[in-house]
This record gives C-alpha cells, structure tokens and sequence, in this order.
C-alpha cells in the first residue's frame, strides 16, 4: 500500500514563538538575534516581513539594520521554543501516534490508513494547520507524499502556511531542476565534490551512474541516487528515542567570551536543558562532549568519560572541568556546546535500576532533578533556575 507521510515544518519558528508571547510584534518586521548591544551579534530567526527587505538566518546585525533600520530584535530563550516544540508535538501526537521528531520545529507524521478518521489526506493537513495555530498561534508549512523525503522536499516549496503535495511523477518538473546542494541531507562538501564530477541539480544526480556515486561517497552515494529518484523506503520512527544517540545542546554567544565563569554560565544553562531531556527520555550516557568553536571558527570538541548518568550536576561538572582544561584566555570563544552520548544499553538500564533501587544518594538526586522537571513541564522552564544562573551577573547570551 502507498503510504502517506506528512512533515511538519514550523515557519520562523523562534520568532514566531515570541510572536505568541509579544504580540506586538505581530505584522512587524522582527527576528531573534543574538545580544543586539553588540555588533558581533547575528541573527537567528528572521520573520516573514523581515525576510521580505532581505533579512537573512546567521546575516550580522549591522547589515540587518542596513537592510531593515525599523528591525525589532529579540534575544533568543532556548528554554521558551523548547517548551512550545514539546507542545506542537503533544498537538500532532493527537492525530496519530507515529510521530517522528526531527528536529525542535519539524516532525514526519506517518497517516496511512488514516482517511476514515481525517477524510483525504490533504483535509487532515488542513486540520492539523489549523488545530496547531488556534492552540498555539503557531504557523506551519505541511509537505504530504509517499515518503518521509518527499514530504521534505514538499515542505520546502510552500512557506509560510503552505500545504504541498508532491508525486513522484512531479519530480522533474519540481524537484530535479534545483540545484544539488538544495537536497536535504546533501552538505556544502557533498554538493563540491558531486559539482566535481559535474552533478550540479538534482535531475543530473538522480540520472547518474550509482556506481560512479559510490565511488566518490561511498554508501552515501547509493543513498543519494535512490532519494534524487524519489525512493525512501525508511519508516516513520515514533521512537526516534532508541535510535537517539546523543542528546546536545549548543548556543552562538552574542558576542565573543573570554572570560571562563561566564562561559561556565553558559555551558550550565545549556547543561539544564540536556540533562532534562536526558531525563525525560530516560537516557543516562557515559560521556560527555564540549564543543567549542573560537572567533576564527576554528572547532575543537573535547570528551570525557564518567559513570552512567543523566543528572544535570553530573553532567555539568564534567562539562564545566573540560571546559576549565582547555581554557585559554587568549582564544575569544563565539560557540560552546555540550552534549552526553554513549548510552547505556536496556540491558544495562536493568541493572541500574536495581543499582538505584536502594534509597542511595544518586536514587536522591535523581528523585530531585525528577521534581524540578515536573514543575517545569507545567508551568515553564523559567521557573526553577540552576543558582548559579540567577545571580545578577549579565547572563553572556
Ligand atoms: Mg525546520
């Protein structure tokens, strides 16, 4: 049976989730931008009147005001657009269980067989449009086709609140006329090399030799032959969880640090975020990674092994000493990232839970940080705060 996937792509989606909270900027031009005090600042999230003067995502700020001088910019809280991701996937999981996360703004839903309840395919698109921006004020683009890469690319054509289907006997007249380096999963070093040996759109890529592909990328190159073709066989995975293999977090400071308790502020709160979602997919990793990227974007990630855990004091403390280890003053830092990785397998997971089924101090702390996640899920991330963050020091991001 042909199946029928949907990906669900929000538009602008930070800005539009200060939108729901100051609705003054409703109809203005606005982005989320880094600390605007500062010209290093960039901007991450552009709404649709901004992008109509040109205003572009990671463009500086100076060059966005050329561009916009009326520009309302908004520092960015991770914290909020995690909130109101986790609310548009409680939305969609609404409509069928067989939700697939892919990333914080963007989930494939697989709705075959799901005419008798939604009627077409297209009215259940409509539904859940709608269902998301009168419960949330949300907008959304919707791809509808036979596989998770096609709605992709479907999702693409229309924003904002473009609904789209797209066939497979339509893929020459709208998918492989675009340039290569527009296909999802295709990188900026995938699409040199392809252009290398003269693939420059994605038609010339799908009527390429697979070996010759395979040859210069390796299975990847298969891969891409097959998805250029429209072909996709991968299933929808409602529990992405067993497939997650690290759990990170990452933030482009406003402007460049040198100074490393603010950086360990940074790392902290980023810290919070991913011990929480560890948390709440119950994943305790045996590493923890830093990344860090200084003002010459130059990137160095740096890992640590620890005992199984998915604590954010743990995780940050590891954080917080790799950190301190390859700190050097003289080295401005504009990124910093950490995440936990190498989880522990179910059988291990077994184990453990007997390990903690003693009232030991870790079964405590665990008991503890379960506490302040459920306070959050209800009334917001902003509400219980690690100490080290409400101290009046200038939060650096
Ligand atoms: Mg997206």
């Amino acid at each position: 049976m042909e199946r029928a996937i949907l990906l669900v792509d929000m538009n602008a989606f930070f800005i539009s989730c200060e939108t729901t909270r100051r609705p003054e900027l409703a109809g203005r031009p606005a982005a989320v931008a880094g600390d605007p005090k500062h010209r290093s600042g960039i901007i991450l999230a552009p709404n649709y009147e901004a992008r109509k003067y040109g205003v572009k995502t990671t463009m500086v700020l100076h060059q966005a005001r050329k561009l916009c001088p009326d520009i309302v910019l908004v520092p960015p809280d991770h914290g909020f657009y995690e909130r109101k991701s986790r609310e548009v996937m409680q939305v969609l999981s609404q409509f069928t269980p067989v939700v697939e996360q892919n990333s914080i703004d963007e989930a494939w839903l697989d709705a075959t067989g799901c005419e008798a309840l939604f009627g077409s395919t297209l009215e259940l698109a409509q539904r859940i449009m709608k269902e998301i921006q009168s419960k949330l004020g949300l907008p959304c683009s919707i791809g509808i086709a036979e596989n998770k890469f096609l709605a992709k690319v479907a999702a693409d054509m229309k924003k904002p609140m473009g609904i789209t289907m797209l066939g497979r006997e339509e893929l020459d007249e709208k998918l492989w006329p675009l340039p290569v380096g527009r296909m999802y999963g295709v990188g900026k070093q995938t699409a040199l090399k392809l252009n290398r040996i003269g693939v420059f759109t994605i038609g010339q890529l799908a009527a390429s030799k697979p070996e010759l592909l395979s040859d210069k990328l390796g299975k990847w190159g298969n891969e891409l032959h097959r998805l250029a073709n429209g072909i996709d066989p991968s299933p929808v995975l409602p529990h992405a969880i067993d497939e997650m293999k690290s759990i990170g977090r990452s933030t482009t400071l406003s402007h460049d640090l040198t100074d490393l308790m603010l950086a360990k502020k940074v790392i902290l709160a980023l810290t919070d975020e991913v011990g929480s979602s560890a948390r709440k997919y119950k994943k305790r990793g045996r590493t923890i990674q830093i990344t860090i990227k200084y003002s010459d974007f130059k990137t160095i990630t740096r890992q640590k092994k620890i005992a199984a855990t998915f604590l954010t004091k743990d995780i940050y403390a590891a954080g917080a000493e790799l950190l301190k280890e390859n700190w050097n003053p003289k080295q401005p830092i504009r990124l910093l990232g950490i995440a936990i990785t190498n989880f522990e397998s179910d059988e291990q997971d077994q184990i453990s839970f007997f390990d903690f089924s003693t009232e030991s101090g870790q079964k405590k702390e665990e008991k503890l940080e379960a506490a302040v996640d459920q306070i959050r899920e209800k009334h917001g991330l902003s509400m219980i705060k690690p100490a080290i963050l409400l101290s009046q020091e200038k939060n650096p991001y």
